[in-house]
Protein backbone atom coordinates (compact mmCIF):
# COMPACT_ATOMS: atom_id res chain seq x y z
CA UNK A 1 0.00 0.00 0.00
CA UNK A 2 2.04 2.88 -0.92
CA UNK A 3 -0.80 5.03 -2.90
CA UNK A 4 -0.76 8.30 -2.00
CA UNK A 5 -3.68 8.60 0.34
CA UNK A 6 -6.03 11.35 -1.02
CA UNK A 7 -9.37 9.72 0.98
CA UNK A 8 -9.67 11.90 4.01
CA UNK A 9 -13.48 13.14 3.86
CA UNK A 10 -13.90 9.16 3.29
CA UNK A 11 -11.49 8.57 6.98
CA UNK A 12 -8.79 9.56 8.26
CA UNK A 13 -5.51 7.89 9.50
CA UNK A 14 -5.41 7.36 13.87
CA UNK A 15 -3.00 10.86 14.49
CA UNK A 16 -0.30 9.60 16.82
CA UNK A 17 -1.36 11.56 19.96
CA UNK A 18 -4.56 9.70 19.37
CA UNK A 19 -2.93 6.07 19.37
CA UNK A 20 -1.49 6.96 22.84
CA UNK A 21 -4.18 7.34 23.84
CA UNK A 22 -6.24 4.45 22.87
CA UNK A 23 -3.60 1.92 24.02
CA UNK A 24 -3.01 3.98 27.46
CA UNK A 25 -6.77 3.94 27.95
CA UNK A 26 -7.48 -0.26 26.76
CA UNK A 27 -3.91 -1.31 29.19
CA UNK A 28 -4.61 1.61 32.48
CA UNK A 29 -6.09 1.05 35.29
CA UNK A 30 -9.49 2.24 34.39
CA UNK A 31 -9.53 -0.11 31.63
CA UNK A 32 -11.34 -2.75 33.28
CA UNK A 33 -14.24 -0.90 34.69
CA UNK A 34 -17.29 -0.25 33.61
CA UNK A 35 -18.05 3.63 33.50
CA UNK A 36 -21.68 3.00 34.77
CA UNK A 37 -20.04 1.23 38.06
CA UNK A 38 -19.17 3.95 39.91
CA UNK A 39 -19.33 1.65 43.39
CA UNK A 40 -15.66 1.14 42.86
CA UNK A 41 -12.38 2.99 42.32
CA UNK A 42 -12.29 1.22 38.52
CA UNK A 43 -15.71 2.35 37.21
CA UNK A 44 -15.65 5.73 38.45
CA UNK A 45 -11.98 6.80 36.91
CA UNK A 46 -13.01 5.08 33.17
CA UNK A 47 -16.45 7.41 34.20
CA UNK A 48 -13.71 10.29 34.66
CA UNK A 49 -11.80 9.68 31.63
CA UNK A 50 -14.87 9.83 29.46
CA UNK A 51 -15.88 13.21 31.32
CA UNK A 52 -12.85 14.44 30.01
CA UNK A 53 -13.07 13.35 26.64
CA UNK A 54 -16.70 14.79 26.73
CA UNK A 55 -15.75 18.51 27.57
CA UNK A 56 -12.98 18.36 24.75
CA UNK A 57 -15.38 17.08 21.78
CA UNK A 58 -17.87 19.58 23.13
CA UNK A 59 -15.71 22.10 23.31
CA UNK A 60 -14.67 21.86 19.60
CA UNK A 61 -18.43 22.99 18.84
CA UNK A 62 -19.00 25.59 21.69
CA UNK A 63 -21.56 23.17 23.22
CA UNK A 64 -21.38 22.16 27.01
CA UNK A 65 -20.41 18.39 27.95
CA UNK A 66 -23.88 17.64 29.43
CA UNK A 67 -25.01 18.55 26.00
CA UNK A 68 -23.21 15.44 23.82
CA UNK A 69 -24.79 12.18 23.21
CA UNK A 70 -22.48 9.22 22.32
CA UNK A 71 -23.14 7.48 19.74
CA UNK A 72 -21.57 4.74 17.16
CA UNK A 73 -20.72 7.64 14.77
CA UNK A 74 -22.50 9.94 12.36
CA UNK A 75 -24.88 7.80 11.20
CA UNK A 76 -26.28 6.79 14.02
CA UNK A 77 -26.16 10.25 15.68
CA UNK A 78 -27.66 11.26 12.20
CA UNK A 79 -30.63 8.75 12.80
CA UNK A 80 -31.25 9.45 16.31
CA UNK A 81 -31.58 13.18 15.52
CA UNK A 82 -34.05 12.33 12.65
CA UNK A 83 -36.18 9.21 13.56
CA UNK A 84 -35.46 10.30 17.55
CA UNK A 85 -37.24 13.98 17.48
CA UNK A 86 -39.59 12.68 14.66
CA UNK A 87 -41.60 9.81 16.95
CA UNK A 88 -41.30 12.60 19.82
CA UNK A 89 -42.80 15.20 18.03
CA UNK A 90 -45.06 13.30 16.29
CA UNK A 91 -48.54 14.06 17.82
CA UNK A 92 -47.07 17.76 16.82
CA UNK A 93 -47.37 17.45 13.11
CA UNK A 94 -45.59 14.73 10.71
CA UNK A 95 -43.60 17.45 8.10
CA UNK A 96 -39.58 17.41 7.66
CA UNK A 97 -37.45 19.43 5.57
CA UNK A 98 -34.19 17.87 4.19
CA UNK A 99 -32.24 18.28 0.58
CA UNK A 100 -31.56 15.80 -2.12
CA UNK A 101 -27.52 16.07 -1.62
CA UNK A 102 -27.53 14.77 1.96
CA UNK A 103 -25.49 11.83 3.12
CA UNK A 104 -27.49 8.63 3.00
CA UNK A 105 -27.68 8.67 6.69
CA UNK A 106 -29.67 11.38 6.68
CA UNK A 107 -32.15 10.51 3.38
CA UNK A 108 -32.91 6.55 4.39
CA UNK A 109 -33.72 7.90 8.02
CA UNK A 110 -36.16 10.66 6.28
CA UNK A 111 -37.41 8.04 3.44
CA UNK A 112 -38.11 5.33 6.37
CA UNK A 113 -40.25 8.40 8.15
CA UNK A 114 -41.75 9.07 4.61
CA UNK A 115 -43.03 5.13 4.15
CA UNK A 116 -44.61 5.50 7.73
CA UNK A 117 -46.57 8.45 6.78
CA UNK A 118 -44.16 11.29 7.16
CA UNK A 119 -43.94 14.10 4.33
CA UNK A 120 -40.58 15.32 3.56
CA UNK A 121 -40.26 18.65 1.69
CA UNK A 122 -36.53 17.68 -0.57
CA UNK A 123 -35.19 20.46 -1.01
CA UNK A 124 -33.16 21.03 -4.71
CA UNK A 125 -29.91 22.59 -4.50
CA UNK A 126 -28.62 25.40 -6.62
CA UNK A 127 -26.18 24.53 -9.21
CA UNK A 128 -23.42 25.48 -6.97
CA UNK A 129 -24.60 23.05 -4.52
CA UNK A 130 -25.83 25.38 -2.04
CA UNK A 131 -29.06 25.47 -0.35
CA UNK A 132 -30.68 28.70 -0.60
CA UNK A 133 -32.08 30.00 2.84
CA UNK A 134 -35.67 31.39 1.25
CA UNK A 135 -36.19 27.57 -0.01
CA UNK A 136 -36.04 26.56 3.33
CA UNK A 137 -38.24 29.20 4.24
CA UNK A 138 -40.67 28.80 1.83
CA UNK A 139 -41.07 24.79 2.88
CA UNK A 140 -41.60 25.64 6.68
CA UNK A 141 -45.48 24.27 7.53
CA UNK A 142 -47.23 24.53 10.48
CA UNK A 143 -46.69 21.04 11.16
CA UNK A 144 -43.10 20.83 10.53
CA UNK A 145 -40.88 19.92 13.28
CA UNK A 146 -37.32 19.39 11.98
CA UNK A 147 -35.09 21.12 9.39
CA UNK A 148 -32.30 18.74 8.66
CA UNK A 149 -28.97 19.99 6.54
CA UNK A 150 -25.41 19.23 6.14
CA UNK A 151 -23.02 21.50 6.80
CA UNK A 152 -20.43 20.54 4.33
CA UNK A 153 -21.14 17.96 1.78
CA UNK A 154 -18.76 14.45 2.10
CA UNK A 155 -18.94 14.72 -2.26
CA UNK A 156 -18.32 18.03 -3.49
CA UNK A 157 -17.61 19.98 -0.24
CA UNK A 158 -20.51 22.58 -0.82
CA UNK A 159 -20.73 24.59 2.63
CA UNK A 160 -24.68 24.96 3.69
CA UNK A 161 -25.05 28.74 5.08
CA UNK A 162 -26.28 26.81 7.81
CA UNK A 163 -25.84 30.35 10.35
CA UNK A 164 -28.54 32.02 8.58
CA UNK A 165 -30.82 28.51 8.43
CA UNK A 166 -30.31 28.10 12.00
CA UNK A 167 -31.64 31.81 12.63
CA UNK A 168 -34.83 31.65 10.30
CA UNK A 169 -35.65 27.99 11.81
CA UNK A 170 -35.50 29.18 15.25
CA UNK A 171 -37.57 32.58 14.67
CA UNK A 172 -40.32 30.04 13.30
CA UNK A 173 -40.26 27.58 16.32
CA UNK A 174 -38.97 24.62 14.20
CA UNK A 175 -35.68 22.53 15.02
CA UNK A 176 -32.74 22.22 13.50
CA UNK A 177 -30.62 19.55 12.77
CA UNK A 178 -26.77 19.97 11.17
CA UNK A 179 -24.66 16.61 9.91
CA UNK A 180 -20.89 18.16 10.30
CA UNK A 181 -19.25 14.98 10.23
CA UNK A 182 -17.51 16.43 7.76
CA UNK A 183 -16.99 20.09 8.71
CA UNK A 184 -16.09 19.65 12.74
CA UNK A 185 -11.96 20.32 12.87
CA UNK A 186 -11.96 22.37 9.89
CA UNK A 187 -14.87 25.15 9.49
CA UNK A 188 -16.02 27.29 12.05
CA UNK A 189 -18.98 25.54 14.28
CA UNK A 190 -20.48 27.27 17.36
CA UNK A 191 -23.35 25.71 18.65
CA UNK A 192 -23.28 28.72 21.27
CA UNK A 193 -23.00 31.53 18.75
CA UNK A 194 -26.44 29.57 16.12
CA UNK A 195 -29.65 27.95 17.29
CA UNK A 196 -28.70 24.20 15.90
CA UNK A 197 -30.78 21.81 18.08
CA UNK A 198 -28.77 18.96 17.05
CA UNK A 199 -25.40 18.37 15.59
CA UNK A 200 -23.90 15.36 14.52
CA UNK A 201 -19.99 14.16 15.14
CA UNK A 202 -17.80 11.21 13.77
CA UNK A 203 -14.36 10.43 14.94
CA UNK A 204 -12.84 8.61 12.06
CA UNK A 205 -13.20 12.08 10.17
CA UNK A 206 -11.22 14.24 12.41
CA UNK A 207 -8.14 11.43 12.81
CA UNK A 208 -10.01 9.32 15.71
CA UNK A 209 -10.91 6.03 15.48
CA UNK A 210 -13.82 4.59 13.25
CA UNK A 211 -17.10 3.52 15.33
CA UNK A 212 -17.52 6.31 18.12
CA UNK A 213 -19.59 9.69 17.23
CA UNK A 214 -21.22 12.07 19.09
CA UNK A 215 -24.58 13.83 19.08
CA UNK A 216 -25.07 17.54 20.11
CA UNK A 217 -28.38 17.50 21.72
CA UNK A 218 -29.22 21.12 22.94
CA UNK A 219 -31.36 21.22 26.13
CA UNK A 220 -34.06 22.75 24.68
CA UNK A 221 -35.03 19.86 22.12
CA UNK A 222 -33.63 17.20 24.83
CA UNK A 223 -37.54 16.58 25.90
CA UNK A 224 -38.81 15.93 22.60
CA UNK A 225 -36.01 13.15 21.92
CA UNK A 226 -37.35 9.63 22.34
CA UNK A 227 -34.44 6.81 22.30
CA UNK A 228 -34.12 4.25 19.66
CA UNK A 229 -33.27 1.94 21.96
CA UNK A 230 -33.67 0.89 25.47
CA UNK A 231 -31.30 -0.73 28.01
CA UNK A 232 -29.63 0.73 30.98
CA UNK A 233 -30.54 4.39 30.91
CA UNK A 234 -27.00 5.58 29.83
CA UNK A 235 -26.28 9.12 28.35
CA UNK A 236 -29.22 10.44 30.51
CA UNK A 237 -31.68 7.78 28.70
CA UNK A 238 -30.90 8.62 24.59
CA UNK A 239 -28.31 6.05 23.97
CA UNK A 240 -28.31 3.15 26.69
CA UNK A 241 -25.63 0.91 26.65
CA UNK A 242 -22.16 0.59 27.88
CA UNK A 243 -19.62 3.94 27.22
CA UNK A 244 -16.69 2.50 24.99
CA UNK A 245 -14.04 3.95 27.32
CA UNK A 246 -10.90 3.58 25.03
CA UNK A 247 -12.82 5.00 22.17
CA UNK A 248 -14.13 7.80 23.87
CA UNK A 249 -10.92 8.77 25.29
CA UNK A 250 -9.87 8.30 21.51
CA UNK A 251 -12.11 10.37 20.37
CA UNK A 252 -11.26 13.49 23.56
CA UNK A 253 -8.10 13.61 21.92
CA UNK A 254 -9.07 13.72 18.17
CA UNK A 255 -11.47 16.92 19.18
CA UNK A 256 -8.71 18.26 21.28
CA UNK A 257 -5.77 18.41 18.59
CA UNK A 258 -8.97 19.38 15.78
CA UNK A 259 -9.77 22.36 17.98
CA UNK A 260 -6.26 23.85 18.41
CA UNK A 261 -5.42 22.61 14.67
CA UNK A 262 -7.88 24.12 12.87
CA UNK A 263 -6.72 27.15 11.71
CA UNK A 264 -3.39 25.70 10.59
CA UNK A 265 -5.00 22.65 9.04
CA UNK A 266 -7.10 24.30 7.20
CA UNK A 267 -4.50 26.28 5.36
CA UNK A 268 -2.57 23.78 4.83
CA UNK A 269 -5.44 21.98 3.22
CA UNK A 270 -6.42 24.71 0.88
CA UNK A 271 -2.54 24.79 -0.40
CA UNK A 272 -2.40 21.33 -1.04
CA UNK A 273 -5.83 21.88 -3.11
CA UNK A 274 -4.38 25.02 -4.58
CA UNK A 275 -1.74 23.46 -5.39
CA UNK A 276 -3.46 20.24 -7.02
CA UNK A 277 -5.73 22.30 -8.89
CA UNK A 278 -2.48 24.99 -10.94
CA UNK A 279 -0.77 21.24 -11.78
CA UNK A 280 -3.98 20.60 -13.14
CA UNK A 281 -4.41 24.20 -14.95
CA UNK A 282 -4.70 23.51 -19.02
CA UNK A 283 -5.87 19.81 -18.91
CA UNK A 284 -9.19 20.59 -21.08
CA UNK A 285 -12.30 18.94 -20.04
CA UNK A 286 -11.81 19.16 -16.18
CA UNK A 287 -14.65 20.85 -14.34
CA UNK A 288 -14.67 21.16 -10.79
CA UNK A 289 -18.35 20.90 -8.70
CA UNK A 290 -17.98 23.12 -6.15
CA UNK A 291 -19.01 26.82 -4.89
CA UNK A 292 -16.42 28.57 -4.98
CA UNK A 293 -14.02 27.51 -7.56
CA UNK A 294 -12.52 25.82 -4.64
CA UNK A 295 -9.59 26.63 -2.16
CA UNK A 296 -11.55 29.38 -0.23
CA UNK A 297 -9.65 30.32 2.73
CA UNK A 298 -11.60 29.07 5.80
CA UNK A 299 -12.54 31.96 7.70
CA UNK A 300 -11.23 32.97 11.13
CA UNK A 301 -14.53 33.12 13.23
CA UNK A 302 -18.51 32.23 12.12
CA UNK A 303 -18.67 35.61 11.45
CA UNK A 304 -16.98 34.98 8.48
CA UNK A 305 -19.29 32.39 7.51
CA UNK A 306 -20.82 33.61 4.39
CA UNK A 307 -17.15 33.63 3.02
CA UNK A 308 -16.72 30.14 3.63
CA UNK A 309 -17.97 28.27 0.68
CA UNK A 310 -16.40 25.66 0.28
CA UNK A 311 -14.60 22.62 3.00
CA UNK A 312 -10.77 23.17 2.96
CA UNK A 313 -9.19 20.55 1.26
CA UNK A 314 -11.68 18.80 -1.10
CA UNK A 315 -11.48 19.06 -4.76
CA UNK A 316 -14.17 17.27 -7.06
CA UNK A 317 -13.75 17.11 -10.62
CA UNK A 318 -15.31 15.77 -13.58
CA UNK A 319 -13.23 15.06 -16.74
CA UNK A 320 -15.04 14.78 -19.93
CA UNK A 321 -15.27 12.05 -22.57
CA UNK A 322 -14.04 9.30 -20.38
CA UNK A 323 -15.57 6.48 -18.13
CA UNK A 324 -14.90 7.10 -14.86
CA UNK A 325 -13.92 3.26 -13.65
CA UNK A 326 -11.32 2.78 -16.09
CA UNK A 327 -10.33 6.56 -14.75
CA UNK A 328 -9.63 5.00 -11.23
CA UNK A 329 -8.01 2.07 -12.60
CA UNK A 330 -5.40 3.96 -14.53
CA UNK A 331 -4.68 5.45 -10.97
CA UNK A 332 -3.16 2.60 -8.75
CA UNK A 333 -0.84 5.56 -7.54
CA UNK A 334 -3.58 7.64 -5.72
CA UNK A 335 -6.31 6.30 -3.21
CA UNK A 336 -9.02 8.11 -3.62
CA UNK A 337 -12.62 7.72 -4.69
CA UNK A 338 -14.99 8.65 -7.25
CA UNK A 339 -18.10 10.22 -5.81
CA UNK A 340 -19.17 9.00 -2.64
CA UNK A 341 -17.76 5.44 -1.10
CA UNK A 342 -20.74 4.19 -0.34
CA UNK A 343 -22.01 4.39 -4.16
CA UNK A 344 -19.07 3.07 -5.30
CA UNK A 345 -20.62 -0.59 -5.17
CA UNK A 346 -23.80 0.72 -7.13
CA UNK A 347 -21.89 2.14 -10.09
CA UNK A 348 -24.65 4.60 -10.15
CA UNK A 349 -23.67 7.75 -10.78
CA UNK A 350 -23.48 10.28 -7.66
CA UNK A 351 -26.85 11.03 -6.59
CA UNK A 352 -25.42 14.40 -5.08
CA UNK A 353 -23.99 15.35 -8.20
CA UNK A 354 -26.93 14.69 -10.28
CA UNK A 355 -29.10 16.71 -7.89
CA UNK A 356 -26.90 19.15 -8.35
CA UNK A 357 -27.36 19.66 -12.10
CA UNK A 358 -24.42 17.61 -12.97
CA UNK A 359 -24.97 15.60 -16.46
CA UNK A 360 -24.93 12.10 -15.94
CA UNK A 361 -22.02 11.75 -18.20
CA UNK A 362 -19.68 13.56 -16.40
CA UNK A 363 -20.93 12.78 -12.94
CA UNK A 364 -19.59 8.77 -13.73
CA UNK A 365 -16.47 10.71 -14.43
CA UNK A 366 -15.68 12.13 -10.66
CA UNK A 367 -13.37 11.78 -8.60
CA UNK A 368 -12.74 13.06 -5.11
CA UNK A 369 -9.60 14.46 -3.94
CA UNK A 370 -9.53 14.70 -0.34
CA UNK A 371 -6.69 15.80 0.99
CA UNK A 372 -5.28 15.30 4.93
CA UNK A 373 -2.62 16.35 7.12
CA UNK A 374 0.16 13.97 6.47
CA UNK A 375 -0.16 15.37 2.36
CA UNK A 376 2.61 17.09 1.22
CA UNK A 377 2.40 20.33 -1.88
CA UNK A 378 5.05 17.17 -3.95
CA UNK A 379 1.89 14.67 -3.32
CA UNK A 380 -0.45 17.38 -4.48
CA UNK A 381 1.62 18.12 -7.58
CA UNK A 382 2.30 13.97 -8.38
CA UNK A 383 -1.55 13.22 -7.83
CA UNK A 384 -2.26 15.91 -10.65
CA UNK A 385 0.62 14.58 -12.99
CA UNK A 386 -0.71 10.71 -12.45
CA UNK A 387 -4.73 12.24 -13.14
CA UNK A 388 -3.13 14.12 -16.48
CA UNK A 389 -1.52 11.22 -17.47
CA UNK A 390 -4.44 8.68 -17.11
CA UNK A 391 -6.76 10.80 -18.57
CA UNK A 392 -4.47 11.39 -21.67
CA UNK A 393 -4.18 7.49 -22.26
CA UNK A 394 -8.20 6.78 -21.62
CA UNK A 395 -8.36 9.74 -24.35
CA UNK A 396 -6.13 7.84 -26.59
CA UNK A 397 -8.13 4.90 -26.83
CA UNK A 398 -11.41 7.29 -27.73
CA UNK A 399 -9.37 8.86 -30.45
CA UNK A 400 -11.97 10.76 -32.70
CA UNK A 401 -10.14 9.91 -35.78
CA UNK A 402 -9.99 6.56 -37.67
CA UNK A 403 -7.37 4.01 -36.66
CA UNK A 404 -4.33 4.22 -39.11
CA UNK A 405 -3.83 1.26 -41.92
CA UNK A 406 -7.37 2.42 -43.32
CA UNK A 407 -9.80 2.74 -45.27
CA UNK A 408 -12.12 1.60 -42.82
CA UNK A 409 -15.87 0.96 -42.20
CA UNK A 410 -17.52 1.62 -38.90
CA UNK A 411 -20.31 1.24 -36.53
CA UNK A 412 -20.83 2.52 -33.44
CA UNK A 413 -23.09 1.94 -29.91
CA UNK A 414 -23.55 3.63 -26.64
CA UNK A 415 -22.83 6.53 -24.86
CA UNK A 416 -20.79 7.46 -21.85
CA UNK A 417 -24.04 8.55 -19.55
CA UNK A 418 -25.03 4.92 -20.68
CA UNK A 419 -21.49 3.70 -19.30
CA UNK A 420 -19.72 2.60 -22.56
CA UNK A 421 -19.07 4.45 -25.77
CA UNK A 422 -17.98 2.22 -28.73
CA UNK A 423 -16.75 2.99 -31.76
CA UNK A 424 -15.86 -0.45 -34.13
CA UNK A 425 -13.80 -0.46 -37.46
CA UNK A 426 -13.38 -3.31 -39.89
CA UNK A 427 -12.49 -4.30 -43.19
CA UNK A 428 -13.79 -7.70 -44.48
CA UNK A 429 -12.28 -10.26 -47.03
CA UNK A 430 -13.87 -10.88 -50.57
CA UNK A 431 -15.86 -13.81 -48.98
CA UNK A 432 -17.40 -11.42 -45.95
CA UNK A 433 -14.79 -12.92 -43.53
CA UNK A 434 -13.28 -10.07 -40.70
CA UNK A 435 -9.94 -9.22 -42.22
CA UNK A 436 -9.43 -6.34 -39.64
CA UNK A 437 -10.94 -5.17 -36.20
CA UNK A 438 -10.01 -2.02 -34.42
CA UNK A 439 -12.28 -0.69 -31.23
CA UNK A 440 -12.08 2.94 -30.17
CA UNK A 441 -13.61 3.40 -27.02
CA UNK A 442 -14.45 4.82 -23.66
CA UNK A 443 -15.68 2.54 -21.49
CA UNK A 444 -14.73 0.28 -17.73
CA UNK A 445 -12.07 -1.65 -17.81
CA UNK A 446 -14.20 -4.99 -18.17
CA UNK A 447 -15.03 -3.81 -21.79
CA UNK A 448 -11.71 -2.33 -22.98
CA UNK A 449 -10.84 -6.00 -22.20
CA UNK A 450 -13.43 -7.56 -24.01
CA UNK A 451 -12.54 -5.33 -27.26
CA UNK A 452 -8.96 -6.08 -26.91
CA UNK A 453 -9.43 -9.69 -26.90
CA UNK A 454 -11.66 -9.94 -30.02
CA UNK A 455 -9.08 -7.35 -31.98
CA UNK A 456 -6.83 -9.73 -30.88
CA UNK A 457 -8.55 -12.94 -31.90
CA UNK A 458 -9.10 -11.00 -36.13
CA UNK A 459 -4.91 -10.17 -35.66
CA UNK A 460 -4.30 -13.85 -35.64
CA UNK A 461 -5.84 -14.37 -38.69
CA UNK A 462 -8.93 -13.62 -40.54
CA UNK A 463 -12.30 -15.16 -39.23
CA UNK A 464 -16.31 -15.38 -39.20
CA UNK A 465 -18.31 -12.72 -37.20
CA UNK A 466 -19.98 -15.46 -36.11
CA UNK A 467 -16.59 -16.67 -34.47
CA UNK A 468 -16.00 -14.40 -32.54
CA UNK A 469 -18.99 -15.60 -30.22
CA UNK A 470 -21.51 -13.52 -28.31
CA UNK A 471 -21.57 -11.02 -25.63
CA UNK A 472 -22.57 -14.11 -22.90
CA UNK A 473 -19.21 -16.31 -24.22
CA UNK A 474 -17.31 -12.67 -23.82
CA UNK A 475 -18.31 -12.28 -20.02
CA UNK A 476 -17.74 -15.80 -19.48
CA UNK A 477 -14.43 -15.40 -20.74
CA UNK A 478 -13.28 -12.17 -19.57
CA UNK A 479 -14.87 -12.48 -16.00
CA UNK A 480 -17.48 -9.81 -16.77
CA UNK A 481 -19.90 -9.02 -14.01
CA UNK A 482 -23.52 -9.75 -15.03
CA UNK A 483 -24.49 -6.14 -14.45
CA UNK A 484 -21.75 -5.12 -17.27
CA UNK A 485 -23.84 -7.30 -19.89
CA UNK A 486 -25.76 -4.26 -21.32
CA UNK A 487 -21.92 -2.54 -22.13
CA UNK A 488 -20.93 -5.67 -24.04
CA UNK A 489 -24.36 -5.18 -25.94
CA UNK A 490 -22.95 -2.56 -26.99
CA UNK A 491 -19.90 -3.66 -28.26
CA UNK A 492 -22.00 -6.50 -30.20
CA UNK A 493 -24.35 -3.72 -31.38
CA UNK A 494 -21.06 -1.57 -33.25
CA UNK A 495 -19.39 -4.59 -33.79
CA UNK A 496 -22.50 -5.70 -36.30
CA UNK A 497 -23.41 -2.12 -37.26
CA UNK A 498 -19.76 -1.70 -38.74
CA UNK A 499 -19.88 -5.27 -40.57
CA UNK A 500 -23.42 -4.48 -42.03
CA UNK A 501 -21.73 -1.28 -43.33
CA UNK A 502 -19.01 -2.71 -44.48
CA UNK A 503 -21.10 -5.61 -46.17
CA UNK A 504 -23.41 -2.69 -48.01
CA UNK A 505 -20.17 -1.26 -49.14
CA UNK A 506 -18.91 -4.31 -50.73
CA UNK A 507 -22.58 -4.52 -52.51
CA UNK A 508 -22.85 -1.34 -53.96
CA UNK A 509 -19.49 -1.74 -55.48
CA UNK A 510 -20.08 -5.19 -56.66
CA UNK A 511 -24.16 -4.78 -58.31
CA UNK A 512 -23.19 -2.13 -60.88
C1 LIG B 1 -18.82 9.98 7.09
C2 LIG B 1 -20.11 10.71 7.15
C3 LIG B 1 -21.21 10.18 7.82
C4 LIG B 1 -21.18 8.82 8.47
O1 LIG B 1 -20.33 8.81 9.56
P1 LIG B 1 -19.92 7.42 10.26
O2 LIG B 1 -19.25 7.84 11.50
O3 LIG B 1 -19.01 6.74 9.30
O4 LIG B 1 -21.18 6.66 10.50
C5 LIG B 1 -22.36 10.93 7.86
N1 LIG B 1 -22.43 12.13 7.27
C6 LIG B 1 -21.41 12.67 6.61
C7 LIG B 1 -21.54 14.02 5.99
C8 LIG B 1 -20.21 11.97 6.51
O5 LIG B 1 -19.19 12.50 5.84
Amino acid sequence: MNAIYLDHAASTPLDPQVIAALQAALTGEAAAGNPSAITHAYGRAAAAQIEHARERIAALIGATARELVFTSGATESDNLAILGLARGRESFGRHLVSARTEHKAVLDACKALAKRGFEITWLEPQRDGRILPEHVAAALRPTTQLVSLMHANNETGVVQPIGAIAELCRAQGVFFHVDAAQSAGKLPLDVGAMPIDLLSLSAHKMYGPKGIGALYVSERVRPWIEPLMWGGGQERGLRPGTLPTHQIVAFGVAAELARHRRLEDSRHFDGLARRFKQSLEGLPGCRYNDAAGGGAAAGDSAAGEAAVRHLPGLVSLSLEGVEGESLLAELPQLALSSGAACDSATGEPSYVLRAQGVPRELAQSTLRVSFGRGNTLEEAEAAARYIRAAVGRLRDEDDAGEPPGGPWLQGSAGSLAEGARIRCFVRLTADGRLAALQFRLAACPHTRMVARRLEARVAAGPCAVTELGQPAEWAVDAAVPITKLGRLLAVEDALRRAVDSAAAARSRTIEP
